[in-house]
């Protein structure tokens, strides 16, 4: 199986995706909306259809990627039918289960951090991904969206530790930089939940916390009632070229698209004089800035059209869109494997002696 573990470094939430080599169809669990452009090349890098999007709960600490990640590649939205969230695809009973090729997680009823919390069991028992009902060494809290401390006990007594010992479990959060742990360890180690625990001393330890409501709350629980779909669903992404997004959080343009608007935009080219003027020459109208000198020279660059950002193989100008985008330009894309696939695609350029 292809396995990945996501990481959203705003809410320390994790996002899973398990993906079925042969029929290369995945799911992906607790997408993050800010990182759905993340999620995206990365599934189109791997050569994977994304079937699923699976919510552990109605989380009130960022917006979930589902409508997005819906809207970019076609995947269907699957939520807890006790969840109450509207424009979903799929509303998952308990026991019921959502397959990806020959790979299957079933969705247990696990409630207490929420009213309708959800553990996804992969088909083999080897894998748990358990949202804020179990996290290393901890849980979530009770204390809110019909949050109860009695039934989180419960759910992780009968649902989670019922699993074999060496089931891995792969929480929803992690805030202190640990990545996975496993049924036999949070039996014995878990410091509010392990066997050795009684319901009525966790209940205790639960009322107790006196923790203050999350930051995102009043925004993330409402888009969450809803898919994660905006308000406004119209400036998300850029119109002003087919650009696309890498894995490396880099926005790109094609070669070709290039060659057919080279009037529409600046063209930055961020190599050395020598190599400006050397053998593959450059793109016809660029302006030379070396990378070294582009912070010192960006209030010599102009707004009134987009900038592409043009180096040999496309790895100084990819570094060059990123402070552009610091610099404020909003409209700054990077010309996908730089001089060496214009070259190879045989694009007119200046100068150059190949
Ligand atoms: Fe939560």
């Amino acid at each position: 199986m292809i396995f990945r573990q996501l990481f959203d470094p705003q809410s320390s939430t994790y996002t899973y995706l398990l993906a079925d080599p042969v029929s290369r169809e995945a799911v992906l669990i607790d997408a993050v909306f800010d990182q759905a452009r993340r999620d995206a090349a990365l599934i189109d890098e791997l050569g994977l259809k994304l079937k699923f999007t699976l919510e552990t709960h109605v989380h009130a600490d960022h917006v979930t990627g589902a409508w997005l990640l819906k809207q970019k590649l076609g995947s269907r939205i699957a939520v807890s039918a006790a969840s109450g969230a509207e424009g979903a695809d799929v509303y998952l009973r308990p026991q019921e289960k959502t397959p990806f090729g020959s790979r299957h997680l079933e969705a247990r009823a696990t409630p207490g951090h929420t009213g309708a919390c959800t553990t996804y069991v992969l088909d083999d028992r080897s894998m748990a991904f358990t949202g804020d009902t179990l996290f290393i060494r901890g849980c979530g809290r009770t204390d809110f969206q019909g949050g109860d401390a009695h039934s989180l006990f419960n759910s992780v007594r009968a649902q989670i530790f019922s699993l074999p010992d060496d089931c891995l479990i792969y929480p929803g959060h992690d805030y202190r930089g640990l990545t996975v742990t496993s049924v036999g360890e949070e039996k014995l180690h878990n410091p509010r939940l392990a066997e050795s625990i009684g319901e009525n001393d966790f209940v205790g330890y639960m009322t107790n916390l006196g923790l203050p409501h999350p930051k995102q709350m009043d925004i993330a629980v409402p888009a969450n009632l809803k898919c994660g779909r905006p308000e406004k669903t119209s400036t998300l992404e850029p119109d002003w070229a087919p650009l696309t997004y890498t894995f490396g959080g880099i926005w790109e343009v094609q070669p070709h698209w290039l060659e057919e608007h080279l009037r529409d935009v600046h063209i930055v080219d961020v190599r050395e004089p020598e190599e400006f003027d050397g053998p593959l020459g450059h793109v016809p109208g660029a302006t030379l800035v070396p990378l070294g000198t582009l912070t010192k020279r960006v209030g010599d660059l102009k707004k009134d059209k987009p900038i592409i950002a043009v180096c040999r193989s496309g790895a100084r100008s990819a570094q060059a869109t990123v402070l552009l985008g610091k610099a404020g330009f909003d409209r700054v894309a990077n010309l996908s494997g730089g001089m060496l696939r214009w070259h190879a695609q045989r694009l007119a350029v200046e100068g150059g002696t190949e």
